[in-house]
């Protein structure tokens, strides 16, 4: 019998759902909605859809978004001036900078600028720092915390069980693997340079298999072992447009008992995941100046 279909979607409906109960209280305790700041340099088209989904996403929640768009050459001085001055802004709850910037700007120094308390991306040193040590400051990143949501769905105990990510990157890989391991399974972590025969091997004995790597079937139905969890983080367009995840989906469903589907798996859950995330610095926000 196929995997079943693990829905992104509907998971993000009933957590976005929470969230929007969440910023009404909110609003009627502060007398305005959380805030979330995005800005975004240039026009790529790939960004500017990842954008406009976190607005829309906003408005079903009730959350403030606002946008900062400037010019793609604007100067990592002037980047980093917008930064602070929304870090002081005592109305902005999230801020965020939207990945990838262009090459003359240090995506590093830019994230390292954005204040730990409005880091919703949780792409901070602050929130990996806090990430690594098992202690709930800062944010988790929302693609990872948004896997982890999806396997919860499944009820399966992680305790125990093998995952293997494949990716290392700092906003997917790196962090998904400490969340795994945060619930007791025991990790593998592969990547590029991970030998494609040994990548069979290692992948075959993931109860949790998820693929971020960025490359159209790097998954296929020989990698996966049956029963398996499967989750695919990877957004790749095919050469007719088509969005396609890193999973060779059908055959890989056959063998897995869980799957995520391209798109409607992932990719929702991680906006609903920075929507969380948005709520919960406005919360925090809100405890801090009681605290004055
Ligand atoms: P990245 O390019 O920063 O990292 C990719 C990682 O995959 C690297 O660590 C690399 O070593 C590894 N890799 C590449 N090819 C490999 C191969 N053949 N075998 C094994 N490992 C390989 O990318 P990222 O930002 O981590 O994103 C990964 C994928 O996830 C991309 O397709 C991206 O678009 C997608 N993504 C989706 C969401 C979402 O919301 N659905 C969010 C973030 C990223």
């Amino acid at each position: 019998m196929p995997g079943a279909i693990m829905d992104g979607r509907a998971l993000a409906r009933t957590i976005e759902e929470d969230c929007r109960r969440r910023a009404a209280a909110y609003r009627q305790r502060c007398g305005r909605a959380p805030r979330l700041d995005v800005v975004l340099l240039g026009d790529d088209p790939a960004s500017r859809v990842y954008v406009r989904g976190k607005f829309r996403a906003s408005e079903r929640v009730g959350i403030d978004a606002r946008d900062h768009f400037l010019p793609a050459d604007t100067s990592e001085a002037d980047l980093k001036s917008l930064i602070e001055r929304l870090n002081r802004d005592d109305a902005v709850d999230g801020l965020l900078v939207q990945l990838p910037l262009p090459g003359h700007i240090s995506g590093n120094a830019v994230i390292a600028a954005i204040r730990p308390e409005k880091d919703v991306d949780g792409f901070h040193m602050h929130s990996a720092g806090a990430l690594m040590m098992g202690r709930g400051e800062g944010f988790r990143p929302c693609t990872p915390l948004g896997v982890m949501r999806l396997i919860a769905s499944t009820g399966i105990d992680l305790c125990g069980k093998e995952a293997v990510v494949i990716g290392r990157s700092n906003i997917v890989g790196k962090p998904l693997a400490l969340m795994l391991l945060e619930a007791n399974a025991t990790v593998t972590i592969t990547h590029s340079r991970t030998p494609a025969a040994k990548l069979e091997e290692i992948c075959r004995r993931a109860d949790i298999l998820i693929a971020a790597a960025g490359c159209p079937k790097v998954v296929t139905a020989q990698h996966v072992k049956r029963g398996a969890v499967v989750v695919d983080v990877g957004m790749n367009r095919t050469a007719d447009g088509k969005l396609c995840g890193d999973v060779d989906f059908e055959p890989v469903r056959e063998r897995a008992a869980f799957i995520t589907p391209v798109p409607g798996g992932v990719g929702p859950m991680t906006i609903a995941m920075l929507m969380q995330n948005t709520v919960e610095a406005a919360e925090r926000h809100e405890k801090a100046r009681a605290r004055g």
